[in-house]
């Protein structure tokens, strides 16, 4: 009996004409994660299928835990169809198990199999009680399920347990995104959400040393290794934002102190996106979190780009933010004490209803262009690839 991972796609199936290119980009991704092993990926267009030597079966399932695109795995064997095998393994199998009440479910898309599934359900039933005494049939609450799938070509699979994937699109079935990442809970969470849609992130960082420190960098790299592991590499950007925020802070009335920087946060993430080639902007703002993150901030704010602006949590509480933030392991690292650029300038009394003229008018007092235009050229740009963490403690 071969032992193979049995791979169910998630939302991927329902999107028929898209079906080969999500089919491909899920392949891709799992050959990219599983590179350091001894597999080998077979790849239909209703399942894939991962064929390994079986001691690293420990290792590999917590690295198919990582993956979007996959809705449920299981730990099957693969055998040739003939009924007289099926019977014989399952035998097999249900030995390594305890149980006291079972149910079969068969799945037979082969139909030229000379049986319909509650047939042989009904036939493969009867053998086990037959062949294993003191169980029972239960179909409501089972102890132990016997999948039977019966599939052309031959090929039946049996398995008895089942794992949830994370569901999604594979990470590259949409163009890439540029995620502002700050060291905050909220921003890491939005980088998951949008991967989980199929999007390939770049991280942008903004920094403001030397009024926030190097730790603080740190801790945001240490971020993305976090995310990196739902990936293959994740580029992070570092923007050098001291000069910018000093700037702000000499020409700008302290309430709109935090409207002016986030519209050059955004004019800069324009430029970068446009050179990076990506397509949107996403960043972890949540309605009516903070003064800027009000509608009409919001809007005043998003004045100064074209780009969409992606916001995975804007309808997320605190609290359902910060689960998330707990099952992908970034809530530590995130609740860690140090500065963010943000959180310097903050002034007493942030505007809360700012007003788009009174921005311009601000924003003319300085030759800010000139400063974005420098602050572009000194970016600093680091490659996090997944395999510097292997940590797939705390998963979903
Ligand atoms: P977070 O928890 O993600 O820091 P927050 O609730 O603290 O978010 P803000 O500080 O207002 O909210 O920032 C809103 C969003 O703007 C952040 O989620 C992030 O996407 C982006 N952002 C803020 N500061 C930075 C920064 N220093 N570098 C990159 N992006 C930032
Ligand atoms: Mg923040």
């Amino acid at each position: 009996m071969e032992k193979v991972i049995l791979i169910k796609y998630g939302e991927l199936t329902t999107k028929k004409g898209n079906r080969n290119f999500f089919i491909k980009n899920l392949y891709e991704m799992l050959k990219h994660k599983l590179k350091d092993y001894d597999v080998e990926i077979i790849k239909e267009m209703s399942r894939m299928e991962i064929i390994f030597t079986n001691d690293q079966l420990e290792e590999i399932l917590p690295i198919i835990k990582h993956v979007f695109g996959i809705h449920k795995y299981h730990v099957a064997y693969k055998i040739t169809t003939d009924l007289s095998v099926i019977k014989k393994q399952i035998i097999n199998i249900l030995d390594l198990v305890k149980f006291k009440t079972f149910k079969v479910e068969v799945k037979r898309s082969d139909k030229s199999f000379p049986m319909n599934s509650v047939e042989l359900s009904k036939h493969l039933g009867g053998y086990i009680l037959k062949n294993k005494p003191d169980i029972k049939v239960d179909v409501h609450n089972p102890d132990v399920i016997m999948h039977v799938e019966i599939k052309a070509n031959n090929i039946t699979y049996l398995y008895t347990n089942e794992y949830h994937g994370l569901g999604g699109y594979p990470v590259g079935s949409q163009p890439k995104a540029l995620l502002m990442l700050s060291g905050g809970i909220d921003s890491p969470v939005s980088g998951y959400l949008a991967m989980k849609r199929g999007i390939k992130l770049e991280a942008v960082y903004f920094e403001a040393l030397p009024h926030t420190s190097l730790q603080a960098r740190e801790k945001v790299i240490s971020l993305v290794k976090k995310l990196v592991t739902y990936t293959d590499k994740i580029i992070l950007h570092i923007v050098p934002f001291t000069e910018i925020q000093e700037a702000i802070y000499k020409v700008a009335p302290h309430s709109y102190g935090i409207t002016i920087m986030r519209r050059m946060m955004y004019r800069i993430m324009e430029q970068l996106a446009n050179q990076r080639k990506a397509y949107a902007i996403v960043n972890g703002e949540s309605i009516g979190q903070v003064a800027s993150q009000t509608l009409t901030s919001m809007k005043v704010i998003n004045e100064v780009t074209n780009l969409p602006i992606i916001r995975p949590v804007a309808c997320l509480d605190k609290l359902e933010i910060i689960d998330i933030a707990k099952k992908i392991d970034t809530y530590d690292i995130s609740i860690l004490p140090y500065e963010d650029c943000c959180t310097i300038f903050v002034p007493k009394h942030p505007v809360i209803n700012p007003n788009s003229e009174e921005c311009l008018k601000i924003e003319q007092k300085y030759d800010f262009n000139n400063l974005i235009d420098d602050t572009l050229s000194k970016i600093k740009t680091i490659t996090i690839k997944d395999q510097e963490e292997k940590q797939y403690e705390g998963l979903l």
